[in-house]
């Protein structure tokens, strides 16, 4: 694999997670944060695998649990029942397009505020809401192109 695109900001953020910076944690964060969005843990382990021919898939799986209990990265089910996994944990939502299986990732604080309003005027009681992370399940109108959030 390549060298990692800033191996001190990945250091810095394992460690903010509570985890050593073991070889192996480093070159699967890398990964999720080079690959893209939302890969499965199959995905990543296809792009480790060369560069780290004594990686198996527990150990990607097994990594990907402790960033997730770190809270350096987040899970995505969609609705194709495929575990992804996220680099981005800030609060935003998911486009997830029925063709391609892409997902891609969209923030509108407006909607989510105008979704906690419309829960607090509803008469829903004894509930607190933490997060809101819409997955809106799409398909492309042209195939061909790509799905932009602008
Ligand atoms: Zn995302």
């Amino acid at each position: 694999m390549e060298a990692p695109l800033n191996f001190s900001y990945i250091k810095a953020k394992l460690a903010t997670a509570g985890l050593k910076s073991t070889h192996q944690r480093i070159v699967i964060y890398n990964a999720l944060l080079t690959s893209g969005h939302h890969p499965t843990a199959e995905e990543l382990y296809a792009l480790v695998k060369p560069g780290n021919p004594s990686i198996s898939l527990g150990t990607i799986y097994k990594t990907l649990e402790a960033f997730v209990d770190g809270n350096l990265i987040r899970r995505v089910l969609t609705t194709d029942g495929l575990m992804r996994y996220d680099a981005r944990t800030d609060t935003h939502s998911h486009i997830y397009c029925v063709n391609t299986q892409e997902i891609v990732d969209f923030s509108d604080p407006e909607l989510h505020q105008w979704i906690e309003d419309y829960f607090r005027h509803k008469n829903i009681h004894n509930l607190k809401i933490r997060e809101i992370s819409l997955q809106i399940s799409a398909e492309k109108i042209n195939p061909a192109e790509r799905i932009v959030v602008e």
